[in-house]
């Protein structure tokens, strides 16, 4: 089902082919329609990044890895886009971090549950929450079944990893007392705004940068994490992300690219 194919020289070969694994995502019923709409999104703030991780993202990141490692019982949420984005990197992560996985999508289906599952599997998941309904249960700040989690993962959690969250249920997870950690290239996002750390990157590249800080800093004892943590603050870097965003438009503009 690849649509047509995209040729390695193309200068925006790494773009193309992330659209085509969700478009492919999709048909497989992994990916919600809603998800492509959602990455069309994040692209046009990728664009003004330059498809590049700047200095503050790196920043945004390292302290999000800390503030997991410290935590007492992490999770990562995983929905469609995350699955077939970056499975590999996100399985890695949840071993490094000692965080399990649960599948938690805004658009609940079981064949979607069992699509992912399916990729988390092979990606060499060994255990995902989210899935089994004897241990579902509801959190009562959201509706629908948007609600639903798992009872051994978010449900218990005080720190939720939740990459392309939707606004509402990072703010229902912060009011019921949890850290919110997410990836979301707009700045602007309630997510964003939100989460108690916001990574302001693209998360095929944030993962993976994610897995190594994690590498490194999980050798830390709880005092040589608390030192590092304390050089970084969520909110200043959230305001870096945005002045960069608007300088990085500055230049452009004076870089008569349309001449
Ligand atoms: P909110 O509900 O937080 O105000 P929203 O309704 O615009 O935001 P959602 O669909 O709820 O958006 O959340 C998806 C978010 O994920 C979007 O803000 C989008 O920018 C972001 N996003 C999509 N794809 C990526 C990606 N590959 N990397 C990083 N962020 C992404
Ligand atoms: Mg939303």
């Amino acid at each position: 089902m690849m649509g047509p194919e995209v040729p390695k020289n193309h200068p925006r070969y790494e773009s193309l082919i992330t659209r085509e694994k969700l478009i492919e995502g999709m048909h497989q019923k992994i990916v919600a329609e809603a998800g492509l709409i959602a990455h069309g999104r994040g692209e046009a703030f990728d664009y003004i990044l330059g498809e590049v991780t700047p200095a503050f993202a790196l920043n945004q990141e390292k302290l999000a890895v800390i503030t997991l490692l410290m935590a007492k019982d992490p999770v990562i949420s995983v929905n469609g886009n995350v699955a077939v984005l970056c499975s590999r990197e996100i399985v890695q992560l949840s071993q490094i971090l000692n965080a399990p996985l649960e599948i938690n999508l805004f658009y609940r289906r079981p064949e979607r549950e069992i699509a992912i599952n399916d990729v988390l599997t092979k990606a060499g998941a060994q255990q995902i929450y989210g899935i089994d309904p004897r241990n579902l249960e509801s959190i009562p700040e959201i509706s629908h079944q948007r609600r639903i989690v798992d009872s051994r993962g978010i449900a218990r959690s005080d720190c939720v990893f939740v990459p392309l969250e939707d606004g509402d249920r990072a703010m229902a997870l912060r009011n019921l007392g949890k850290d919110v950690i997410a990836v979301d290239l707009n700045p602007l996002s309630r997510t964003s705004l939100a989460a108690t750390v916001s990574i302001t990157n693209n998360i095929t590249r944030a993962i993976t940068e994610m897995v190594n800080f994690a590498k490194k800093f999980s050798k830390m004892n709880i005092q040589e994490l608390e030192k590092e943590k304390e050089q970084f603050n969520n909110e200043t870097l959230l305001q870096e992300a945005l002045k960069f965003m608007s300088s990085r438009l500055e230049e452009l503009a004076s870089d008569q690219i349309y001449s």
